[in-house]
């Protein structure tokens, strides 16, 4: 068939290969029934069926597709040995959406349909169980009122319709918990939903199970263009024309009786990678109950005593998935009277110490190669490994206790809706969402948290599977604390107290262990485990750039080689002149109105100067240290208000008047194209003079005590060769008046700016290396101030006029071009032309791919990102090897 693949009964009409075409859950739903395993038969519309659909309008389908909808049902029905609708014994399905990217939760499934007043008495007939029968029908008759039907809660602060009259019915029956209620309440319930949706809708609950079928269907597709899956798609940059397929499947059910179950488990330990079968279940129970969080699931190895032979099923099922897959599986089952039945696979998010560990041991396993694991890591995720955990030395008083959903730390303001998260970060807030439980509609609010913490909701519940797959530290399940949203309070209860929390306080959670504390706690640096080691050893022997570090004190430094880092690409030296011992001397030098004037003022610098590089030389003993000259305009280094100016000025022994005049002289309408970088020199060469000296001072010191200096001089925004001719001479000659050439030394320059890509073949006459400034590249290419784009940049990303941040990920195209341009030209002259590249593009996985392509020696990065960087340099040399 064109627009149908059917599933089940030992084969199937797609495989896992076929994605795009049916969707991650139904290309994998075929190909574990082409593996003989136990999946409820059912069929799978296409995406391009989808496509069609937006195309043509919803309700618009290709001619064909009812009659291959018929033909599929038909196929199911023998299977199953049931009829649709039939008052006897009748076929219910599932709807399911599934795109070819995993969207969790953001499309809306449909269990149960097929079900009517004539159906329902069937069901429970044959089942000898019209409890059961009634609880599928409400089930039913609430996910299609709510997914299709659109009966659903004006707002965030409103409670859900079904949800309302769930709870009155709850009360007037005496029952606690949704399996107390009795059949009766159960019909009751239906009865109030139905006459809900009418009220609502204005048109009675459709009776006629077609009529469902293709409400459902039609749901699925019209709900790939609603507003969650479409901030989805934006923030994991999902394209909208991939579409999702529409999967109709045979109902199994775990909600049958206490031989009955539905559950999800990992092959291996999502948060932690360790290999074990990790997950969760709920007996006597349907799909949705587990991921909602509406009861609090029992951990997988409980399902050992309960019900030993569907769990060795389940462990063998999920050896071979993964094998099969050679990846840690993400398995949805239902186990129905004790058979289990297989309803989902798919590669597990997981943390990124998980991502390291798992492809460290698959390798060790010989399921992987060393290469297919380098492949296998997503280096931006790297980044949670390295970032700081709660010192156990030093924590504060623990509140509560919950499920270590999402590992890391995370200090912020309580808030206790989405909007409120949002509305707070905004305002540069670090905060943390508070909620009962979370929704897709909570994902803006979870972005925006640094973490999040809920009462209800196992490890894989909806807030945890976002927040891990987000990187963002989690706890689930904290069932001491009581959440009321509206009224923005908590409280934490147990141990015969109470602790109240308001919007604004101040949580720590710590999502590596589930602890929640009061207050802030103190953070110390995370380290580098065995198996990030191991990896980190195959990413080094696969990639050929370099990595180096941007660092300006000893510390950044240190931290860096400790990441890894090969050398220093960038110190600029003016974060130095900041230090307060120093910026008065930096002052005197900017007020001084002759040459005289400013060298007294820059010998009080040079010994300071001295003493800064000589400890970097010696941290970095062995490596390369790229030292940047004086690069920002000077009236950074002045006081602007008043209040500072009068106290310089008092610091100095000038009249404020005096510094008053030097500020608005050095005013400049565009600080960012004005009096900077190495037009400095051209007007002060004694700056440049001086700091080269103290480079040279500091090299012939460190070289005495036996250590191992490589220092490189780098000039920054040069545009003409001349600046980079006149400069070069003046550093030349104050280094080797000092160094008489006992230290070997080069001089480059940065590459920041359009016309220096372009006459670079030109410049590299006086250059021993280029450093790319991407910032500022950046900026002169797009004409873009860095300073301003904020207010409209946004903009222009969410609304896709720019894919991406050109400030974050490199533009390829554009600034690509001229770097391409540059390190062409460069090479032109001097074949061996060292080419590295600095600013915050040095650390960003896809920039330092195109670094790898365009044939730099090196990219530098801030300390965090060095592990980050050599993984994207390993993937650029290993995905080169790969396609060629
Ligand atoms: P999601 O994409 O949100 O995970 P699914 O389509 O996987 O949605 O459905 C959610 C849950 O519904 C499944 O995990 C499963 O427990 C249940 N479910 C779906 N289809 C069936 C079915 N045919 N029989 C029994 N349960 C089902
Ligand atoms: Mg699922
Ligand atoms: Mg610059």
């Amino acid at each position: 068939m064109n627009h149908v693949k059917q599933f089940g009964g030992g084969s199937s009409e797609g495989r896992a290969k076929d994605k795009a075409l049916l969707g991650g859950k139904g290309a994998n739903l075929a190909e574990m029934a082409a593996l003989g395993l136990p999946v409820p038969p059912g069929f799978t519309i296409t995406t391009e069926v989808c496509r069609h659909v937006m195309a043509h309008g919803v309700g618009n389908y290709p001619a064909d597709l009812a009659a291959e909808v018929d033909t599929a049902l038909a196929a199911v029905e023998t299977l199953t040995k049931t009829t649709f609708g039939d008052a006897e014994n009748p076929l219910l399905v599932s709807v399911r959406s599934g795109a070819p990217a995993s969207m969790p939760g953001m499309m809306d499934t449909i269990l149960n349909l097929g079900l009517n007043d004539t159906t329902v008495a069937a069901l429970a007939k044959q089942t000898g169980n019209p409890r059961f029968a009634w609880d599928c029908y409400r089930r039913f008759v609430g996910m299609y009122g709510e997914v299709v039907l659109g009966v659903v809660a004006a707002s965030e602060a409103e409670h859900e319709p079904f949800d309302v009259i769930l709870d009155d019915v709850k009360k007037k029956y005496r029952a606690n918990r949704d399996q107390d209620l009795t059949e009766e309440a159960l019909r009751d319930t239906v009865a109030l939903f139905k006459a809900k949706v009418k009220e609502v809708t204005g048109t009675a609950f459709p009776d006629d199970v077609k009529t469902q079928l293709w409400g459902a269907i039609g749901a699925v597709f019209h709900s790939w263009n609603n507003a969650r899956a479409d901030y989805y798609r934006k923030m994991h940059g999902i394209p909208a024309s991939m579409g999702t397929a529409v999967n109709v499947q045979a109902m199994v059910f775990g909600n049958l009786g206490d031989d009955c179950a539905t559950g999800v488990a990992f092959t291996r330990n999502p948060a932690t990678g360790t290999p074990e079968l990790y997950g969760e279940f709920l007996t006597n129970a349907q799909g949705e109950d587990v991921v909602a969080g509406i009861r609090t699931p029992e951990p997988i190895a409980e399902l050992a005593k309960t019900q030993p032979a569907a769990h060795a099923e389940l462990v063998r099922v999920a050896k071979l998935l993964e094998d099969h897959f050679r990846d840690m599986q993400d398995l949805e089952f239902t186990i129905q009277r004790s058979q289990l039945f297989m309803l989902q696979t798919r590669n597990g998010k997981r943390t990124g110490k998980a991502m390291v560990r798992v492809a460290v041991d698959l390798v060790a396993e010989g399921k992987l190669t060393q290469k297919e694991a380098v492949l296998r890591i997503d280096p931006a995720k790297l980044d949670e490994v390295l970032h700081p955990t709660i010192d156990p030395k030093a924590r504060p008083p623990s509140i509560g206790k919950g499920l270590p959903a999402s590992p890391g730390a995370a200090i912020g303001k309580v808030v206790f809706t989405a909007g409120a998260a949002e509305e707070w970060a905004g305002r540069g807030e670090r905060v943390i969402l508070v909620r009962t439980d979370t929704s897709p509609e909570d994902i803006h609010g979870m972005k925006a948290a640094v973490g999040i913490l809920t009462s209800r909701g196992g490890m894989t519940s909806h807030a945890a599977v976002v927040a891990r797959g987000m990187g963002k530290c989690c706890v689930t399940s904290c069932t001491s604390l009581r959440v009321d949203a509206p009224k923005k309070v908590a409280m934490f209860v147990g141990g015969g107290k109470e602790l109240r929390l308001k919007e604004g306080d101040v949580l720590t959670l710590d999502g590596s262990t589930g602890e929640v504390y009061l207050g802030p706690a103190p953070l110390v640096p995370a380290q580098l485990g065995n198996e990030l080691g191991t990896l980190m050893q195959w990413v080094d022997s696969f990639r050929t750039l370099k990595v180096r570090t941007n660092a300006d004190t000893p510390t950044d430094a240190r931290t860096a080689r400790s990441f890894g880092a090969e050398g220093i690409g960038l110190c600029r030296t003016e974060h130095m002149f900041f230090e307060p011992d120093r910026i008065l001397a930096v002052r005197e030098m900017i007020l001084a109105e002759t040459e005289a004037g400013r060298r007294t003022a820059l010998a009080k610098i040079l010994p300071m100067q001295r003493g800064d590089f000589a400890e970097l030389f010696r941290v970095m003993d062995g490596l390369p240290v790229t030292i940047r000259l004086l690069d920002p305009p000077l009236h950074e280094f002045l006081p602007h208000a008043q209040k500072d100016i009068d106290e310089v000025a008092a610091d100095l022994g000038v009249q404020p008047s005096v510094i008053a005049a030097k500020v608005a002289e050095l005013t400049e309408a565009n600080p960012m194209l004005g009096h900077r970088g190495c037009r400095l020199a051209i007007t002060y060469p004694e700056i440049y003079e001086i700091q080269a000296q103290a480079i040279a001072e500091a090299a012939l010191e460190v070289t005495n005590a036996g250590g191992k200096v490589l220092p490189e001089i780098m000039i920054p925004l040069v545009m003409v060769p001349e600046e980079l001719k006149r400069l070069r001479a003046l550093v030349q000659t104050a280094v080797d008046k000092v160094l008489g050439g006992k230290v070997p030394y080069t001089i480059g320059t940065m590459i920041e700016l359009p016309r220096a890509c372009v006459v670079a073949d030109k410049i590299a006459e006086h250059a021993d290396f280029f450093s790319f400034g991407t910032n500022d590249l950046t900026q002169t290419t797009f004409g873009l101030s860095r300073d301003d784009a904020g207010r409209f940049l946004p903009a222009y990303v969410d609304g896709g006029v720019l894919p991406v941040d050109p400030f974050v990920a490199l533009d390829q195209d554009g600034v690509g071009a001229l770097i391409e341009l540059g390190v062409r030209g460069g090479r032109a002259t001097k074949p061996d032309l060292k080419v590295g590249i600095c600013g915050e593009h040095g650390g960003e996985p896809s920039s330092v791919e195109f670094c790898h392509r365009a044939g730099f020696n090196y990219v530098s990065c801030s300390p965090f990102r060095v592990p980050i960087a050599r993984v994207a340099a390993a993937r650029a040399a290993l995905s080169i090897e790969k396609s060629s």
